[in-house]
């Protein structure tokens, strides 16, 4: 029907009473169902393209709870790893000064200051570790073997200097310099997390032998020192088969103060510190 009869009708009807009226209804039905189903159709897929956004945007909401769910209960799993080794080693620092423990996830306490006692080559320790250290040296002296002290006590300064000095190089070498930083840390412990800052660890060399190298595990004084140090309440702190469990590579060199106690039965039993702590 034309735009122009629909206005006659509705004209009409408007003037004729009900009998028109209801002849109106009958001609207008055919448009009213189309218009009724173009409406309903649109309706339908308003309902349906929303429940579809929905299923879409409830999938997603719902990956997303479960993501923030699992985030949820994660985090405090891991905060409660970290809240029971943060409370062990706490424990261990405030128990004994000997079993403090410093290593790339554990730094050493903020303006941690030992009180030193230094060597007659320059050389420094924690005093409380001196005299069974000083011991340890003049037996193994008195074994017959040449043994030197080579590095011991460093200041944080120190440790900056010596980690800035090794990133120089290996920018010297060619190392992009966003890499330096993670490759100069394989080789000297990041400034305040070397065992050396404490003052109670050593590096300690043959005469006849002082590189820093695995070959040093062969060297008369280190053969020795394996074997006896822990009488003296020292370990041998990078064993080879625990750098997954320490972060330093194997160093058949480095010796750490941890009292005789735990020193014999670290040897004993074949542990490194973190494992003597708990702490791996
Ligand atoms: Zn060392």
């Amino acid at each position: 029907m034309s735009y122009r009869n629909q206005q006659r009708y509705r004209k009409r009807g408007g003037e004729c009473g009900k009998r028109r009226r209801r002849s109106r209804k009958t001609d207008v039905r055919l448009p009213a169902v189309i218009m009724g189903t173009v409406l309903i159709l649109i309706l339908c897929g308003r309902v349906i393209f929303t429940s579809g956004i929905g299923e879409i945007t409830g999938q997603v909401a719902e990956s997303q709870a479960v993501g923030a769910a699992a985030a949820v209960d994660a985090a405090p799993g891991q905060k409660d790893n970290r809240a029971e080794q943060a409370h062990q080693v706490k424990n261990a620092q405030e128990q004994e000064w000997n079993l403090l423990l410093v290593n790339p996830w554990n730094p050493i306490p903020e303006n941690y200051e030992p009180e030193l006692t230094y060597l007659k080559n320059g050389q420094a320790v924690d005093s409380r570790c001196y005299p069974e250290l000083q011991q340890m040296m003049d037996d193994c002296r008195a074994a017959g073997f040449d043994p030197l002290i080579c590095a011991s006590y460093r200041t944080m300064e120190k440790q900056e200097a010596l980690f800035e000095d090794k990133e120089a190089r290996l920018i010297r070498e060619g190392y992009p310099e966003n890499e330096v930083e993670d490759e100069a840390a394989k080789v000297v412990a990041y400034p305040g997390t070397s065992e050396h800052q404490l003052g109670l660890a050593l590096d300690i060399v043959d005469v006849s032998y002082q590189q820093l190298d695995t070959e040093q595990e062969n060297t008369p004084v280190q053969q020795w020192l394996m074997k006896n140090s822990w009488k003296y309440g020292f370990v041998l702190r990078y064993p080879a088969d625990k750098s997954d469990i320490t972060g330093i590579i194997y160093e058949p060199w480095h010796y750490r103060y941890v009292g005789k106690e735990a020193a014999a039965e670290i040897y004993e039993n074949k542990l490194c510190l973190e494992e003597y702590l708990g702490i791996n």
